[in-house]
Parts: C-alpha cells; structure tokens; sequence
C-alpha cells in the first residue's frame, strides 16, 4: 500500500529533510508519524501525494512507483489519496454542501454521483444539517470534519492527515482522531502526522517516529522495533 525504499529527499537550499527512510505501511492500517518540529513528517507526507519528489530511493503508493510515474498519471495518484490539513482549507465562500461537492467537480464526476455521494459523506462526520452553513458559521472541529467528508468523497484507498488536531482544543482534537479512526475501521488506510503524544499515547495504534530526517523507533500492538530493527516482545 505504502512502501518507502531508502528514501533520501534533500531540499534545493541544501536541507536533508529525509535520510534513508524505509518504510511500510500495510492497506487497512492506521499509523502515526510523530516526531519534533522539523523532523521531516510533513515532508515525507508530500512525497506521497507527489507534491515533492525523492533526491534517492523510491516510493510505492497504491501499486504507483512514483519514480516511474508519468506527469499524466499524477492526477490519478492524487485522487487515489485523500488530504486533511491542520488549517482545513475550505473555501470560504462556498458552503459546507458545495466545498464538498466542488471536490468530484473537479475530479470530473457526474452530478447524479455527486448528489448522492455528498449527503453520504456528510452523515459520515455526523454535519448533515450544517450542509447549508459557510465554513465561517462552524466552529474549528466542525470545518475539520467538512475537510474529512470532502477528503473521503472520491473513496480514496489511503488518507494522509498532517497535523490534523494543530488547530483544535483537546476535546475536538480527540473528536477528529475519534473520527479517523472510524474511517480507518470502514477500510481506508490512514496515516496521521502529529506531535501531540497524549493523543497517540491514548490510541494504542502503531506509531513511527521520526528525527532529523531518520526513523528512531516503529512501534506497533506490543512490538517494539529499535533503530537496529531487531524485534523484541514489549511488555
Ligand atoms: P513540523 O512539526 O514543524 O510541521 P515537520 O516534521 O513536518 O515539522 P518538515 O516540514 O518535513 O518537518 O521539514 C523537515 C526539514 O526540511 C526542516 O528542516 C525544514 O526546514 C526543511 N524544509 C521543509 N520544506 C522545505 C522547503 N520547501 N525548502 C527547504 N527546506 C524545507
Ligand atoms: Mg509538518
């Protein structure tokens, strides 16, 4: 599903964001990557979605081998792939019912899917009565949920969420992580990006963490892999 092989990414000012990354992320799992500011999470979200490209290495995703991947293709990786931000980015002067909808807009899908879908993935996050309001008329927990039905509307196989709780109190922080993973248990694949540890210490999924570009520890349901991967029993 997702496979990072010796990823190394330098930026063009010099910057080693990513230094021998080798990574796999299973279809059906749920993952965080934690790790300080900096630590290069973002950045190897980006190599996913193709928004950045590797320096070294390759990266598999969704049976695309991105290194072999057509610019024509890019637009079919990226709706194979939905997107959740810490600053939610809808379209302020759209409402909730049209930020979603505009997403199969664009992605070309007919009006019929798009009636039917958009009232779907609106139940799903609980905000069917807010389908008339403008992102500005909901509060924080509200918009990230808008964003996570507009993300699950061209039923992705995998959904990246970098930083998705930066911008929220504790208690819709733990809201959306609640939500994710309800998505995760209806089969999409989901990979979380935080530095938020009381919520990843809660959930008892895998977590990755990351530093200075490298992965320090990979730890998953009572397995704790070290920085030799040699695999011992947690207890
Ligand atoms: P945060 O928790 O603050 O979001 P992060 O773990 O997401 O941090 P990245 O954004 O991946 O970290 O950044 C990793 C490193 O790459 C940092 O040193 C950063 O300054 C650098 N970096 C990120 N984007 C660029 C860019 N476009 N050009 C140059 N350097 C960059
Ligand atoms: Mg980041």
């Amino acid at each position: 599903m997702v496979e990072f092989i010796d990823v190394y990414k330098k930026y063009p000012n010099g910057t080693v964001a990513l230094k021998g990354i080798n990574l796999k992320i299973n279809k059906g799992d749920f993952a965080f990557i934690i790790g300080s500011s900096g630590s290069g999470k973002s950045t190897l979200l980006k190599l996913l979605m193709k928004e950045e490209s590797v320096t070294q290495g390759d990266v598999i995703v969704n049976g695309y081998q991105l290194s072999k991947l057509h610019t024509r293709q890019v637009p079919y990786l990226r709706r194979s792939i939905g997107m959740v931000f810490q600053d939610f980015r809808l379209l302020p002067n759209k409402t909730v019912y049209e930020n979603i909808a505009f997403a199969m807009e664009i992605t070309e899908c007919l009006p019929r899917e798009i009636r039917r879908q958009v009232p779907m993935s609106l139940a799903l996050v609980g905000l069917s009565r807010k389908a008339n309001a403008y992102p500005h008329q909901l509060s924080g927990g509200e918009q990230q949920r808008v964003a996570i039905a507009r993300s699950l509307v061209n039923n992705p196989a995998l959904l990246i969420a970098d930083e998705p709780t930066g911008n929220l109190d504790p208690e819709n922080s733990w809201e959306i992580v609640k939500l994710l993973t309800e998505v995760n248990q209806r089969g999409t694949t989901v990979v979380v990006a935080t530095h938020e540890r009381s919520i990843v210490d809660a959930m008892k999924k895998r977590v990755i963490a990351i530093e200075k570009g490298k992965i320090i520890r990979d730890q998953q349901k009572g397995l704790y892999v070290d920085e030799d991967t040699e695999f011992k029993i947690y207890s």
